[in-house]
């Protein structure tokens, strides 16, 4: 039975890998911060057929241990601090796990056992003021906040490790990706929730940033499938996944309200608090090195995802409300 570690097995990304890693038949082990409020969500449904392991991406001996005990075949680096605008409140915080922590983790196997297969989660996030439109593998990076930047240097020594001790390490550059299970903070399910919430007469006004940003968005549960497919290559490389298509922040709120009958324009504010310092304006990716060698594609469309979405937060509050009926 291979066997796998993950990183960040709580997050959205996490818990839909662990989903697929144990329908390809894995045995997987999941790191978890020490913390009193360990949020498990995501993970409910799965949490008796994976084993949850303590340790941290700021503490080498940590992550040492568990490989020497549980000696995976593939590492998965899905942990970070991963939200644009915290990472300007908590830059060395950021800089610690979402940069550091990669060497950490690499480095670890490069002394237990460099046979391991590495995955490393990178971010459109790196393009930031795009040099080139769309962004491929080959695009020069010129990232645009604390995070951007700390991605930078977690796809270098990614790189880094492969070219100095022949590691089997990738980096996958994957563009935005989004679920129900996306954090309520990021802009995708904060308008599904906010749609759900004015629909069900639970709020009136919806308080935004810049809606003119444009993005990549895909369906997380496609993205996890083509982190596999990147291990289960002979040769390590590097890959973008990504539709292809382009969104405005405003297309976003339009096709979330529209498909709940109402017009965005009589909800949706802006406020300068959730404008960022610095922005990345655009971001389409050029998915076709990851069609050509691993058959990737993806399965959802935009309104397709969006849609879900709104379904998913509707249903989850009608529940909510019945049950504090
Ligand atoms: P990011 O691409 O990793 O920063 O993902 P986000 O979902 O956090 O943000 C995507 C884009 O939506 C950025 O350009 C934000 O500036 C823009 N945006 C506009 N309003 C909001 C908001 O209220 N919250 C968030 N998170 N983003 C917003």
């Amino acid at each position: 039975m291979p066997k796998a570690f993950i990183t960040g097995i709580t997050g959205q990304d996490g818990s839909y890998l662990a989903e697929f890693l144990l329908d390809q038949g894995y045995e997987i082990i999941g790191l978890v911060r020490r913390s009193s409020t360990v949020n498990f969500e995501r993970i409910g449904a799965i949490q008796d057929r994976i084993t949850l392991v303590s340790g941290d991406l700021l503490d080498q001996t940590s992550l040492t241990q568990i490989l020497e005990q549980y000696r995976p075949d593939e590492v998965y680096n899905l942990a970070a601090q991963s939200f644009v605008p915290t990472s300007w409140q908590q830059p060395v915080f950021t800089g610690e796990v979402t940069a550091l922590g990669v060497t950490r983790l690499l480095d670890s196997i490069r002394t237990i056992d460099s046979g391991i297969r590495f995955y490393q989660a990178s971010s459109s996030e790196m393009f930031g003021k795009v040099r080139e439109v769309p962004q491929k593998e080959t695009t020069p990076f010129y990232p645009r906040s604390p995070y951007g930047v700390a991605k930078v240097y977690g796809h270098w020594i990614t790189v880094n490790y492969r070219e100095s001790y022949g590691l089997h390490a990738t980096s996958g550059i994957l563009f935005n990706h989004e679920s129900p299970r996306r954090g309520l903070e990021f802009v995708t399910r904060k308008v599904t929730d906010g749609v759900a919430r004015i629909k069900l007469g639970l709020q009136d006004r919806l308080v935004m940033g810049n809606l003119d940003s444009r993005r990549d968005w895909g369906y997380a549960k496609d993205y996890v499938r083509a982190m596999w497919m990147m291990l289960q290559q002979d040769e390590a490389s590097d890959y973008v996944i990504a539709t292809g298509e382009t969104h405005s922040v405003e297309e976003l709120c339009r096709v979330a309200f529209e498909h709940a009958d109402l017009d965005w324009k009589a909800h949706v504010v802006q406020d300068q608090r959730f404008m960022r310092p610095a922005e990345v304006d655009l971001l389409v990716g050029d998915a076709s090195k990851a069609g050509q060698i691993l058959g990737w594609e993806p399965k959802y469309t935009f309104q397709q995802l969006i849609e879900m979405m709104v379904d998913a937060d509707m249903k989850r509050l009608q529940k909510e409300i019945k049950n504090n009926e």
